[in-house]
């Protein structure tokens, strides 16, 4: 199985080779990671940042002041952040009520508890499930896990870590199965490595039609062995010893992109078949 073949570690490293060493993170305390992850939707991750800024600079990041703070303050922040920022307005003070009436204000005590019982009080705010529940944990340097975001677990996937199952979580939970004994138990090390994966996804192996060609991972790549050269290659090959289709008219009628390493195998293939033809 491909799976059995990868290295987690070195695929982290060629990564950060290929992007650079992640920056330090915006924020690491726990409430204001919350706030982040709500503050804004659909939007850049410097969008997100520019709104988690301004809540800071007009509102305050603390329970009590978001609880204190005018209404247009508030706003002012979730307007940068996308739309329906009224709606998250409501949704920062819901978050700041439950840190105050379930935590007294202060969600650190809660990040000491057993990982169980402190992913369950996490998700007692609105958007966090279990990978953002993990991610903070991560990113508190409370458990020394890799929370993953749909764009690192889209990622892991295609590269052959763990299965696409029925639903997101049973999928979450196939890839943190297989990831398990290649994570360093160091907390920079996984932190880079959820920037990293998230960053991959969203640059290059994007949801629809993967940047293959300028993956610097491809060869150790389960989907890419999978899409872009056993099929097509098959495919082509099929077809220049029949003769019947330029690789154009094969791209378009099996709708693939036939990668220029592709192209190149296939053309050694047929050149040898007519040697030996001749
Ligand atoms: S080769 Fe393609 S599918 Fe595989 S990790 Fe790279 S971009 Fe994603």
């Amino acid at each position: 199985m491909v799976a059995a073949k990868l290295n987690l570690q070195k695929i982290i490293s060629q990564f950060a080779k290929n992007y650079g060493k992640p920056g330090a993170p915006i924020t690491t305390d726990p409430f204001e990671l919350i706030l982040l992850e709500n503050i804004a939707y659909l939007v850049s991750d410097e969008r997100r940042e520019d709104a988690f800024a301004m809540l800071r600079k007009h509102a305050g990041t603390k329970p009590h002041e978001i609880l204190s703070a005018s209404h247009d303050d508030i706003l002012k922040a979730t307007k940068l952040g996308g739309m329906h920022p009224e709606q998250r307005v409501s949704r920062l003070r819901e978050i700041a009520l439950i840190a105050m009436n379930e935590f007294e204000g202060d969600l650190k005590p809660a990040l000491r508890l057993p990982l169980p019982k402190a992913k369950q009080a996490l998700r007692k705010f609105p958007s966090i499930g279990e990978p953002s529940a993990e991610k903070i944990l991560l990113f508190t340097r409370s458990y020394p896990i890799l929370g993953l975001d749909s764009n690192g677990l889209r990622v892991l996937v295609r590269l052959g870590f763990g299965e696409e199952k029925k639903n997101y979580p049973a999928t979450y939970r196939s890839v943190q199965e297989a990831i398990n004994d290649q994570l360093k138990k160091d907390y920079g090390w996984l932190i880079n490595a959820h920037v990293l994966l998230r960053q991959h996804g969203k640059e290059l192996c994007k949801t629809n039609r993967p940047l293959c060609d300028k993956c610097p991972v491809k060869r150790s790549c389960a989907y890419f062995q999978r899409t872009f050269v056993s099929v097509p290659l098959a495919v082509l090959t099929l077809m220049y010893h029949n003769q019947t289709q330029t690789h154009n008219q094969i791209e378009n009628h099996h709708h693939l992109r036939i990668p220029p390493v592709v192209m190149n195998h296939a053309a050694q293939e047929k050149s040898c078949k007519s040697a030996e033809r001749a």
